[in-house]
């Protein structure tokens, strides 16, 4: 049995087939569920058509820079006209300057903390709020994060700081949704090699210690972030909401 049959989603966040999105999403596609996506800019289109493509001919996609709130309204007003209602919503989207990766957090500029949060924290509630109104049977919205927003992991700085942001976000997005049968959770991801990872700097390094470190001795699959990804859409996690499920291998519980 398809665990999403009948399931409307979208997804935020795939760039190519590295993509924690596009894991996710295959594994949401593979259990049943029709899917629409966003790119950022034309730089990505050609990419995103090409994968989103193997779905179908006319799957809808949309461009979408989730730091414009005109963006945002007309992907929601499409996916209405296109699908009546949603039920999966994945945000898999995070940026910070390079720079703000790479040095001392006390020098984060006001300008970098601004943007890191912008689109790594703040467009989880204005994404929420676009879909809200078209989640009238129940939803489940699933964001990406990180470690880093609970402990200090050496240049992932402002990042660690816009994830915290996110995760605290996605609670009190539980708490306004929940009446409305929409639950909110994260995924926090051990290392996993993409486009967005290897802007931060050591990031080979730390691929190498949860390898090490891990009670499981390796560092996580992306198709293990997909089949997560369908456990909180699905029925199975129909009581779970605001949480953060630790998808690294162990990693998390080590005190050293
Ligand atoms: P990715 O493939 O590079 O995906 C990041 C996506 O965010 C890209 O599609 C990127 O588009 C998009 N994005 C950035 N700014 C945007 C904006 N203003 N509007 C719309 N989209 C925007 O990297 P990924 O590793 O799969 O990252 C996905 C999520 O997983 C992120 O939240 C990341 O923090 C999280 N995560 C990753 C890891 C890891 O080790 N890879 C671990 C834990 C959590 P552009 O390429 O156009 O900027």
């Amino acid at each position: 049995m398809s665990l999403l049959a009948g399931k409307l989603g979208i997804v935020f966040g795939v760039a190519n087939k590295r993509s924690i999105a596009w894991a996710i999403a295959q594994a949401w596609h593979r259990e049943g569920a029709k899917l629409a996506f966003t790119y950022q800019g034309e730089r990505l289109k050609e990419n995103v058509e090409e994968l989103a493509g193997t779905f179908g001919a006319d799957t809808l996609l949309m461009e979408c820079d989730v730091t414009k709130d005109a963006d945002i309204a007309r992907v929601f007003d499409e996916v209405g006209k296109k699908f009546g209602k949603l039920h999966l919503l994945l945000h898999s989207v995070a940026f910070a300057p390079k720079d703000a990766l790479e040095g001392e957090f006390v020098n984060t500029s006001r300008e970098a903390f601004r943007v890191a949060h912008d689109v790594s924290a703040y467009s989880l509630v204005a994404l929420a709020r676009g879909a809200a109104p078209l989640m009238t049977g129940g939803g489940s919205i699933v964001a990406m994060t990180y470690y880093g927003s609970e402990k200090v992991v050496p240049h992932y700085n402002v990042m660690g700081v816009a994830k915290a942001s996110l995760e605290a976000s996605a609670r009190y997005l539980a708490y306004d949704l929940g009446p409305k049968k929409i639950r909110v959770n994260c995924i926090s991801a051990g290392p996993v090699n993409t486009l967005a990872a290897r802007g931060i700097a050591g990031f080979t390094e730390m691929l190498k210690r949860y390898e090490a470190h891990a009670p499981l001795k390796r560092n996580v699959l992306p198709e293990e972030l997909g089949a997560t990804g369908v456990f909180l859409a699905g029925d199975g996690a129909a009581a779970i909401t605001g949480q953060v499920i630790y998808v690294d291998c162990g990693y998390q519980i080590m005190g050293m």
